[in-house]
């Protein structure tokens, strides 16, 4: 099997942990959008051991803040696809989305639509 991400992403990490890179992203929605990326070929959240997943936390702490010193950044949102949404043949990743005064990052976001299903949901986390 061929995954160029295996290889890639160890060559574009500015910083890692022991179980995660982080790299710039190619197409940035916000000025200094970073990716945490799973050195393992890591498919979705389900995929992560438990050592990864706290690996993950400790290591996204550690980004934030280090970003959250910088004098332009209010703070940073992260964001996790995962599923059918993800980008495909991607590793798992998380995205660190620097925020800024009145950058109007969530004025992009669409309304909630009525369509998820609350109480099935809640049922199936019982
Ligand atoms: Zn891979």
């Amino acid at each position: 099997m061929t995954c160029v991400f295996c290889k890639l992403v160890k060559e574009k990490s500015i910083a890692q942990s022991k179980c995660f890179y982080a790299i710039w992203d190619i197409d940035p929605i916000q000025e200094g959008h970073l990716l945490v990326i799973a050195k393992s070929h890591r498919m979705s959240i389900a995929e992560l051991s438990s050592e990864e997943r706290l690996d993950l936390l400790d290591f996204q702490e550690k980004l934030i803040s280090c970003m959250e010193k910088q004098a332009s950044v209010l703070g940073v949102t992260v964001v996790v696809n995962n599923g059918n949404v993800m980008d495909q043949d991607l590793h798992f990743h998380s995205h660190l989305l620097p925020r800024y005064v009145e950058d109007g990052f969530w004025d992009r976001v669409q309304p909630a639509q009525k369509i998820f299903p609350k109480e099935q949901f809640e049922a199936d986390l019982q």
